[in-house]
């Protein structure tokens, strides 16, 4: 665990930032809120930030522009920075950067990890990565750029403070980012709930086209290559489908997925508290939280849900 952030990167001159593949929020927050931060903190260090392209729609955080994703630098780093990465296979293209470095950091909070790199602090109850930053950060360093961004975070991997992982100390992680000047409801509209009429048209194929079976305890529902093809969309489109499925009533777990390659599915997975997706994702090679997780499967549309039905049933037979 880490104690003291500053002192942990020390006299560090060269510094890398990564996060997880697809970037979410809270990983594109995490990401550009340590950027924001360090830039304060150690004025005269060099700081790069390596992240596959996040939406348009996250332009306005300070960093945005300075994102490269080549993931090619020819230095070796004196301190690389993994945020919001469950394991080293999450930051892909950034891994031998990653593992080149004088001194490699990870921060995170997925229950899977079971830590990476030569410092590693993950916090499994945290709502957030950014909600471990703003206790990881002093204050001194603050200001409204740092705030937006873990605000960003935190609102993203909470479905807007609604799920049941913002807790007490997440409320108190938001309290002392609202004190900056900047309008967090923009934010959320802008970032969150904004959909283009392509993703809403996506979004009502996949409810429509929807599963529903284990006596209306799970439903599913899947987007292929044709599909996405004929709508122009990518998997950062399909972000927010799995939670509208996970809210029908009735429903413990909601499986959405998407084909990534010939007789391959990226696999969403929502639970709504009595199953723990995080052990079925991590079986199959992914992982995440208790009530969300993901991997990456093969095999047709059915016998991926053939083979995540058997541990969903499990689960909810041994209750
Ligand atoms: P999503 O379904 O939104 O892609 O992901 C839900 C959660 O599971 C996120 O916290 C995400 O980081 C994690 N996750 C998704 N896919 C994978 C995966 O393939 N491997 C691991 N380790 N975590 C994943
Ligand atoms: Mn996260």
């Amino acid at each position: 665990m880490i104690g003291n952030l500053i002192e942990e990167i020390g006299e560090a001159k060269l510094i890398g930032i990564t996060g997880h593949v697809r970037p979410d929020g809270d990983c594109v927050g995490s990401v550009l809120g340590m950027y924001a931060y360090l830039s304060n903190v150690f004025e005269n260090a060099q700081i790069k930030v390596f992240l596959e392209k996040p939406a348009d729609f996250y332009g306005f955080l300070k960093g945005y522009d300075q994102i490269d994703s080549t993931f090619a630098y020819p230095g070796q780093f004196d301190v690389f920075i993994s945020l919001d990465a469950g394991d080293i296979g999450r930051i892909e293209k950034a891994d031998k950067l990653f593992l080149g470095a004088k001194k490699s950091i990870c921060i995170d909070h997925h229950v899977s990890n079971k830590g990476f790199g030569d410092v590693y602090h993950i916090e499994p109850d945290a709502s957030s990565t950014c909600e471990i930053l703003v206790r990881l950060f002093e204050d001194e360093y603050m200001d409204v750029d740092v705030a937006k961004a873990l605000y960003t975070g935190i609102a993203h991997d909470t479905g807007v403070f609604r799920y049941s992982c913002a807790g007490p100390d997440t409320f108190i992680a938001l309290s002392k980012l609202v004190r900056y000047d900047f309008d967090g409801s923009r934010i959320t509209d802008e970032t969150f709930y904004q959909k283009t009429y392509v993703q809403n048209q996506i979004l009502g194929r996949s409810l429509l086209e929807s599963i529903l079976f284990m006596d209306g305890k799970c439903i599913a529902s899947s987007i292929d290559r044709r599909a996405m093809d004929f709508y122009g969309v990518n998997s950062k489109d399909l972000e927010g489908i799995v939670n509208q499925l996970q809210v029908t009533k009735g429903v413990e777990v909601a499986i959405f997925m998407h084909e990534t390659g010939t007789l391959e599915y990226k696999v969403s997975l929502r639970s709504n508290g009595k199953v723990n997706v995080a052990d079925i994702a991590s079986y199959f090679g992914g992982g995440g939280h208790v009530r969300a997780a993901g991997c990456t499967m093969n095999g047709t549309f059915y016998d991926v849900l053939n083979n995540l039905s058997l541990h969903i049933e499990k689960q909810l037979n041994e209750m």
